[in-house]
């Protein structure tokens, strides 16, 4: 056997992907990748990949980045990890500044772990920790969640639970604590006249929600604009801007996970910036790092801060964290990555870009089988359909083989489901994005039909 050939059976025997069914899992055609450059991952065979799902929604200025390995190295000369618990360190410290500068301005502290669901654990524990240090016995009875139905917040317990995909969620019901989930605003999903019936008829569900338990709510926990797992549902506009309104009337947390729609993803620097929105805390990962190295960060303001301070050291404390929380090396390469957002004007390139992408995703609309096409900056999802006025989901190998056509003509993309999803490199150039769009339209020309 050959080394390509070890390798594939090796893959079989020992790995177990994530998110993925192994009894269907094909070791002997998947792709390994050996490599990356720019915009392009290479594979073992030595085929070439646009990367058109940003290794999973995290890549920002491309593979192979000489600033972004040199902020590793250069870090690796002086220390690799010391921990934060008790000591601190320089780039932890600069990065925590960074954060604080470029969020939105009441987020003024930085607790750091790994992973973006160990950030929404974090929000979560640290919001329901909140009112009970203010006072146990006023807020005893806060110990629910809001959300949003269908959301996606990651995989640990706590983030499951204040989850809502049923297909990865289902089966640990009963290892769950319970919440209260409101309807998902995505118009094309929903049954409402109009957008604004939607938002108008969901926003006083909510309220009535508050009105009636927000003694027992401790925050509302939100995909801010699109919910990216569940199949990139886009929220109207004004939505968010609606809960933070009634959040505040109602006096529960605002928490916004920002894992997926931060650091430019929409077409601004967060979420919040489109509508003005203070969150009292906000989840960050996926594009952190630039897509380099594992690293979330949770933000809180001086207020929730503030009550867990006490001059004790078993009161009020907040007892969290992780082996590698702050650690050097994720932190070096995460300030790197920001700096190269302001010198390459990141945000204005994906505006423009983001135009392209929604041009000719849209103009694909006229295809039978194209039910509707939504997102926001670089973030698009394409949902294939049977038929367009029922709705009825398109047949799932259908979409797979659109998907192994896609790849077949170098380029790597993702679906959920029946939804083909758009989500690339944030400095990929203007001709990279029409590439990945033209080589969709051929894949589903290909596998579908012109018409
Ligand atoms: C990806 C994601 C998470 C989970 O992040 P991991 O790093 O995979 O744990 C949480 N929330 C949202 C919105 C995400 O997209």
């Amino acid at each position: 056997m050959n080394k390509k050939e070890t390798l594939h059976k090796d893959d079989m025997n020992y790995v177990w992907h994530p998110f993925t069914q192994m009894g269907t899992y094909d070791a002997d055609t998947s792709i390994i990748i050996e490599k990356g450059d720019g915009s392009y991952l290479y594979d073992i065979d030595g085929n070439r990949y646009l990367d058109g799902y940003a290794s999973l929604w995290v890549n920002v200025h491309g593979h192979n980045h000489p600033r972004l390995k040199q902020a590793i190295t250069d870090q690796l000369d002086l220390i690799a990890h010391s921990t934060l618990l008790g000591a601190s360190n320089i780039p932890s410290i600069e990065l925590a500044k960074k954060l604080v500068e470029i969020t939105p301005s009441n987020l003024q502290k930085v607790f750091y772990s790994d992973t973006g669901s160990a950030s929404v654990e974090i929000a979560i524990k640290m919001a329901y920790q909140y009112w009970k240090n203010l006072d146990k016995e006023k807020y005893a009875n806060k110990r629910k969640f809001l959300t949003l139905k269908n959301g996606y917040h990651g995989d640990t317990l706590g983030s499951v639970s204040v989850g809502g995909i049923d297909v990865f969620h289902s089966i640990f019901k009963d290892l769950i604590f319970e919440n209260i989930k409101v309807e998902t605003p995505c118009f094309y999903k929903s049954n409402y006249d109009s957008e604004q019936e939607m938002m108008d008829h969901i926003l006083d569900q909510i309220e009535t929600i508050l009105k009636a338990h927000h003694d027992e709510i401790v925050g509302f926990v939100i995909e801010p604009l699109i919910q990216g797992a569940t199949g990139l549902f886009v929220h109207p506009k004004g939505f968010l801007k609606g809960v933070e309104t009634l959040c505040r009337k109602y006096d529960v947390l605002l928490i916004t996970d920002e894992v997926a729609v931060g650091f430019g993803r929409t077409g601004e620097m967060f979420a919040a910036y489109h509508e003005d929105v203070n969150p009292d805390i906000m989840c960050l990962g996926k594009a952190i790092t630039g897509g380099y190295v594992p690293l979330a960060a949770t933000l809180t303001s001086d207020k929730i801060y503030d009550a867990f301070l006490s001059d004790e050291h078993a009161k009020k404390t907040f007892f969290h964290g992780h082996t590698y929380t702050g650690n050097q090396v994720v932190c070096s390469v995460a300030l790197e990555n920001l700096k190269l957002y302001e010198e390459t004007k990141l945000i204005e390139h994906i505006q423009q870009t983001s135009q392209i992408l929604a041009d000719d995703l849209n103009a694909l609309s006229m295809h039978p089988n194209v039910g509707n096409v939504r997102g926001r900056g670089l973030m698009y999802g394409v949902e294939l359909v049977a038929d367009k006025d029922s709705q009825t989901t398109l047949e799932i190998p259908k979409v797979e083989a659109i998907i192994k056509a896609c790849k077949a003509r170098g380029l790597m993309i993702r679906n959920i489901e029946n939804v083909v999803t758009f989500v690339p490199i944030l400095n990929m150039s203007e001709d990279e994005i029409k590439t990945m769009t033209r080589t969709f339209k051929e894949a589903l020309f290909d596998v579908l039909g012109e018409a």
